[in-house]
């Protein structure tokens, strides 16, 4: 799971930072625009259910404002009939003009909903019962021809029927009211709902913001440091560069112009001293061998920048090679050094190629006998650090400057002090150095005071 996470975190890195940039931008964006989006529907479906609610109480209102006519036109109709007083019939009469709008307004509001228009339908027939019945005995009053026993019991017949016909408007208006009840309590319910929705959403979006877009701050964060370390190592490259050009039209120029004034002098005293040309062209031919060299060590470096160490097949002792490679410097070195040599009784076993590696070993040596005065000490040990070989070339030189240290592993670089003593070299021999090492996984470091002498380190890991 956690390898998982870990290969997709290194394939966006991966990725080129146009592609970062845009997800980068995009992330809290999309946040911002589906949290806004859900917002937006959320309200509206509040709006919606808002407008529901106040809906079915505007019904209640109306239904029981139907109610109270009823009530007042019953409780008139039964006073006027108690009493025989016209004041009383007054409450009969605004209900009874009020009736068809309340009834109509009810209608309007509930149109919609078949269910509660079939219950209204039932309330409407039995309120106009009512009204009717009540308008009926009204208009028949008491009937003067009937003895006073009869007419108590005509009176009571009225007042049961005028209180049945109200029951029945009563359960009609009630049943219609428990359904509206219903309703509000289920929509108030969902705009309940609603509403805890709106919340937790809006909370999730908080998070989810903040999360987006602190994991956007540091993904910018992390592009713009990368993108700032790219500028850097960019411009460290431009100085290279620049510092390569100089340097390497300074090496190849230096001995065109030598072979160049060697040849024109040479053909002038071809004639009169022919000797004196004959030395011409040995110069000649040296500096035409001294610039092979030199292509053939472009050659090496180009061949080899920026490879990746390959996995060598061949392993060998590392003792003899070094015994090997001091066998021929000596041959070739100016006398005039005291040379130690420390290496262990028992076999380093290296992965890699033998003949670049005796390359590294001899390039340090020349170094070492090319910047020590005669009378100077060099050293070579060959020891083991753990799983690791490590070759140390000292020497009692004329050591490096600390401005000149980091660049001594640079194509063409050449110290200021060692050209102005004239002492000869191509600047080439360390930076392939360091290439070898590198293509055998290794490390190269350098100690060195200038005028106490230098100590290079290669450290290459031993064959498992
Ligand atoms: P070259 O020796 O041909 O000039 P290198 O690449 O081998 O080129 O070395 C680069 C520079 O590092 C040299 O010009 C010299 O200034 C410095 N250098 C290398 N080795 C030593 C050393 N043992 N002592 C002092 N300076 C050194």
């Amino acid at each position: 799971m956690l390898k998982k996470l870990w290969l997709k975190i290194q394939k966006w890195q991966q990725l080129p930072p146009t592609q970062r940039g845009i997800v980068i931008i995009a992330l809290p964006v999309c946040c911002l625009l589906s949290t806004v989006g859900v917002l937006i529907w959320l309200s509206a479906s509040i709006a919606d259910y808002e407008g529901w609610v106040r809906h079915t109480q505007r019904v209640q209102l109306e239904g029981r404002e139907l109610l109270n006519h009823l009530i007042d036109a019953e409780t008139g109709v039964r006073g006027y009939h108690l009493t025989q007083q016209v004041g009383f019939l007054e409450p009969y009469y605004t209900a009874a003009a009020q009736l068809p709008s309340t009834l109509e307004n009810l209608e309007a509001l509930i149109s919609d909903n078949p269910h509660q228009l079939a219950h209204f339908q039932d309330l409407k027939s039995a309120v106009k019962e009512t009204f009717q019945l009540l308008a009926q005995q009204l208009e028949e009053g008491l009937n003067p021809s009937l003895a006073e026993a009869e007419q108590r019991l005509y009176f009571y017949q009225q007042l049961e029927q005028a209180k049945q016909a109200m029951d029945r408007s009563r359960a009609a208006i009630n049943a219609f009211m428990s359904e509206e009840d219903r309703l509000l309590v289920d929509r108030q319910q969902q705009l309940e709902a609603l509403r805890q929705t709106n919340t937790v959403v809006l909370l999730l979006a908080v998070v989810v913001g903040l999360g987006s877009s602190g994991l956007a701050i540091h993904w910018f964060r992390q592009l713009y440091q990368e993108v700032n370390l790219r500028g850097q190592r960019l411009e460290v490259a431009c100085d290279r560069l620049a510092r390569f050009t100089a340097n390497a039209s300074h090496q190849l120029r230096a001995p065109i112009a030598a072979i160049l004034s060697h040849v024109q002098v040479g053909l002038l005293l071809a004639r009169q001293a022919p000797e004196q040309s004959l030395l011409r062209l040995e110069k000649v031919a040296t500096l035409a061998k001294s610039m092979g060299q030199l292509v053939n060590d472009l050659l090496f470096l180009a061949r080899y920048e920026g490879v990746s160490p390959p996995d060598f097949a061949t392993s060998f002792d590392l003792v003899p090679l070094i015994e090997e490679v001091v066998q021929e410097w000596q041959e070739t070195s100016a006398a005039g050094h005291h040379f130690h040599l420390e290496v262990p009784p028992v076999p380093l076993m290296i992965k890699g190629d033998c003949e670049m590696l005796k390359q590294v070993v001899f390039n340090l040596l020349t170094n070492a006998d090319r910047y020590t005065p005669k009378g100077g000490t060099i050293t070579l040990q060959l020891n083991q650090q753990g799983t690791s070989a490590v070759i140390n070339v000292s020497d009692t030189g004329m050591g490096i400057s600390e401005a000149a240290l980091p660049h001594i592993f640079d194509y063409f670089y050449r110290d200021e002090r060692v050209r102005q003593q004239g002492i000869s070299g191509s600047g080439l021999g360390l930076a392939i150095v360091r290439q070898i090492v590198h293509l055998h996984r290794g490390t190269v470091t350098v100690h060195s005071q200038e005028n106490q002498g230098s100590t290079f380190t290669v450290k290459l890991p031993l064959a498992p």
